[in-house]
Parts: structure tokens; C-alpha cells; sequence
């Protein structure tokens, strides 16, 4: 009697997505649970990547630029991104990265609040984030102070008149725990303050109404769960109601109003082009349209649901098979860092283990693929389009399989690539 590896296969078989798994190209016998760092490779990439190379630039030329939409795609394909973001037309561009369009996003909203003195956002976030907002500090033309929470802090202690900006992740990078993010953005709002949400571990995966929680700017990126290729381009949303006024400082002629008019002067452009910069990335940008349509006809109710389903599955077993006092070289036991509610918790489980490192090694080894994240976090994503139920059981077997064997004593499993 297996219970979980019975209602896994059950579950395999009433799976509304199943089909969707054929859109992806993974390696055989491999259990990718790494598409909250890197997604899987749709299908249709390669063609499309290659159509762009072989046609678009090969025979259009320069005349790509009208004739196959070139110039628009940074908006289309933000258009198309926003029905996973719950928003109108108009209010997301696809471009640069996350941490450009974070500053960007930063800069315009401390803008315009002038009068603030103080930001607000989490000692715990992805560092990229907390380092360029150092920079957008910098360049703020003001002295402003920045509150970070601390661990398990949340953001209503610190809001009062002299914040103008609140600036979080949706979905912990580490832990996968989900903030409160129309709580949140209504409290800021309360207080007179902006908000900034990075959905990088939430787009694809959790349904959003960012329209309906009336949130000031988003800012994500494509090559996780939206499966948009490595390097793909980030994205920003910025609400309807703020493109009037809001300006970000790089001013690129991409973002002007008459880019071919070639004026010596800057005048940004009406709406959401104003926040881009410079010349589109196509070429990556087609790889994002190829992610964008494994969501075709996909309803992301029916993704949150498996992706509960998921990790739910996983961690019941880790919890049922993963012997608890196998405590590694630095005598500390594996512990749950995730929610272990669902409803708190996005797509990801992350276990923390002082061995950590060669644990997820040597499951890699074994053929399934997560992450470390320094100094002792393993993570685990799971992303629904590719996934079955019965490869969350098979990797909660590996993983207690690898602790079992006490693979941290394996010289080859201790030794660190340049990424993690
Ligand atoms: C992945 C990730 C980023 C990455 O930003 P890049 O500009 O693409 O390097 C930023 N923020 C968060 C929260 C992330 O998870």
C-alpha cells in the first residue's frame, strides 16, 4: 500500500493540463523542478527563434522592423503577458530585465512623492532587488531612507506619512511564501504611498488581478515559469492611472514620442511605451511569445490548483520518507522553509539543510534537477504545464534516497559550480 504514490496516479489521470506537457521539450528521465529559476524549453521555440533568425532577419532585413512587427513586440507581447497579470490592455511593456525595470519602477514612483523621506522593503528579498535599489536611492536626487523587515515583519508597522514607496516580492524567492498582496496595497495606498510588487515567483503560476487590487507598478521576468528562454527580458506593469505623470529616468528613443522624428530633445511617449529604453531584444523576445503560448487556452485557476496539488504531494512525502535525524556533517536536521499551508505557499517547496549543496548535486545526478541558494537552502518549483504528480513523488524518493545514502561524505557532490 502506497497511499501518496496512489493518489498521484489518480490524480495523473484527471489531469485537466496533462496535455500540456507535450508543448515542452525535458530531457527523458529527468524531473525538472527548476522552472522558478529557469523554465523548460517549449516546443515551439526552436522554429520560432529560428524563423526570426532565418526569415525575419535573413530575407526581411531592416524592413523586419515593420514587416514583422519587430517594433511592436515589446507591447504585444506585454498585451498578451497582462492577461496572466489581470490587466487591461496597455499598461505592460516586455523589456529590458527584472532589476532594470525594478530601478526604473523605483525611480518613477519616488518621483512622484516628492515630499516622502522613506521606502519600505524586505531585508530578505532577492538581493538583486535590494541592490538596485541602493542605486535608484542614489539617484534619487533626495536623501531617502530605506526600512527593510526584518524575517517575518510585515509592512503595515512601518507605514506612516513619510513613506512614498513600498517596494516587495509577491512570492519569496527562498521560501515561497506568498505575501498579502492586495492587503498590502491597499494599506500603502491608505497611507498615501506607492507600491512595487516582483512577481517573478507568482507570474505563471498564481492568478493575479493586479487591475482589481488597483496596484501602482509590477515588475517580473519572463525565463522563469513563463518559460521565455534563458536571458529572455523582463517586464513592467504600470497602472493606466499613473502613465500620465509617471517619467523613469532612462530615457531611451524607444521611449519617445516620435522616436523617428529624431529630435534633440527627450519627450516621452504617451502610455506604457514611455517605459521603455532602448532597441527591443527580438530575438529573445520571440522565445518570450513561444512561453507566452504554452498559456494558450490555459486556465490559471486550474494551474494553481495543480501546483498545489504538486507540492502538497512532495512535501507529504518528504515528510513520510525523508528519515528526520540524518543530521549531515554540520549536525543540523532538514527543515521545512516553506509554508506548510498551501494557500501560503507559491509553486515551490524549500527545504533548508546545512548539506544542502551536495544533496541537490547528487539528486541531479540521480535525474532530478532543483537549486541551492546560499547558505543552506534547496528549492524545489514546480511548474504545472510540465509536471505530473507522479514525478513529485519520484523526486521526494530521491531526495530521501540522497539523504539516506548521507550523500554530503561524496567528495564529487561538495564542490560548487560558478552557478548555483
Ligand atoms: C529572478 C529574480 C530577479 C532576476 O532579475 P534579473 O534582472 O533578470 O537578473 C529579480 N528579482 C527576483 C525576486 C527574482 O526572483
Amino acid at each position: 500500500m502506497d497511499e501518496l504514490a496512489d493518489r498521484a496516479r489518480t490524480l495523473d489521470a484527471i489531469d485537466p493540463l496533462a496535455a500540456c506537457r507535450r508543448l515542452f521539450t525535458i530531457p527523458e528521465d529527468v524531473v525538472y523542478l527548476d522552472g522558478n529559476s529557469l523554465g523548460a524549453l517549449p516546443v515551439a521555440a526552436a522554429a520560432r527563434i529560428s524563423r526570426a533568425v532565418g526569415e525575419e532577419w535573413g530575407v526581411g532585413l531592416v524592413g523586419s522592423w515593420n514587416s514583422a512587427g519587430w517594433y511592436e513586440l515589446p507591447l504585444r507581447l506585454g498585451d498578451r503577458l497582462g492577461a496572466l497579470l489581470g490587466v487591461a490592455p496597455g499598461q505592460v511593456a516586455v523589456c529590458d530585465t527584472t532589476t532594470v525595470n525594478l530601478f526604473k519602477a523605483l525611480a518613477a514612483a519616488l518621483a512622484m512623492r516628492p515630499e516622502r523621506s522613506t521606502m519600505v522593503m524586505d531585508h530578505g528579498d532577492f538581493p538583486a532587488n535590494l541592490y538596485v535599489a541602493e542605486g535608484a536611492l542614489l539617484a534619487a536626487g533626495r536623501p531617502i531612507e530605506r526600512r527593510l523587515l526584518a524575517d517575518d515583519e510585515q509592512p503595515a508597522v512601518h507605514l506612516d506619512e513619510q513613506v512614498a514607496v513600498v517596494a516587495l516580492s509577491h512570492v519569496s524567492y527562498r521560501s515561497g511564501r506568498i505575501r498579502d498582496i492586495a492587503g498590502i496595497t491597499r494599506a500603502a495606498h491608505d497611507a498615501g504611498a506607492l507600491v512595487i510588487w516582483d512577481l517573478c515567483h507568482s507570474a505563471g503560476v498564481l492568478p493575479l488581478r493586479l487591475d482589481d487590487w488597483q496596484v501602482d507598478f509590477a515588475v517580473g521576468c519572463a525565463y522563469k515559469y513563463l518559460n521565455g528562454g534563458p536571458g529572455a527580458p523582463g517586464w513592467i506593469y504600470v497602472a493606466s492611472r499613473h502613465l500620465e505623470v509617471a517619467r523613469q529616468p532612462l530615457s531611451g528613443w524607444m521611449g519617445h514620442a516620435a522616436p523617428f522624428d529624431f529630435e534633440p530633445g527627450y519627450r516621452p511617449a504617451p502610455g506604457i511605451r514611455r517605459f521603455l529604453c532602448g532597441t527591443p531584444h527580438v530575438l529573445s523576445l520571440r522565445g518570450v511569445e513561444a512561453g507566452l503560448d504554452t498559456y494558450d487556452g490555459v486556465d490559471i485557476e486550474a494551474v494553481r490548483a495543480k501546483s498545489i496539488a504538486l507540492t502538497e504531494l512532495f512535501a507529504e512525502r518528504v515528510e513520510e520518507r525523508v528519515r528526520s535525524g540524518s543530521a549531515g556533517r554540520r549536525g543540523t536536521e532538514i527543515r521545512m522553509v516553506s509554508p506548510r499551508a498551501a494557500a501560503e505557499r507559491g509553486s515551490q517547496v524549500a527545504l533548508a539543510f546545512a548539506d544542502g549543496h551536495a544533496v541537490v548535486r547528487a539528486m541531479i545526478e540521480r535525474g532530478v534537477i532543483g537549486d541551492f541558494r546560499a547558505p543552506d537552502v534547496m528549492r524545489f518549483g514546480f511548474q504545472p504545464l510540465y509536471l505530473s504528480h507522479t514525478e513529485a513523488i519520484r523526486a521526494a524518493d530521491v531526495l530521501a534516497g540522497c539523504m539516506r545514502d548521507e550523500v554530503w561524505t561524496e567528495e564529487r557532490f561538495l564542490r560548487r559550480a560558478v552557478v548555483t
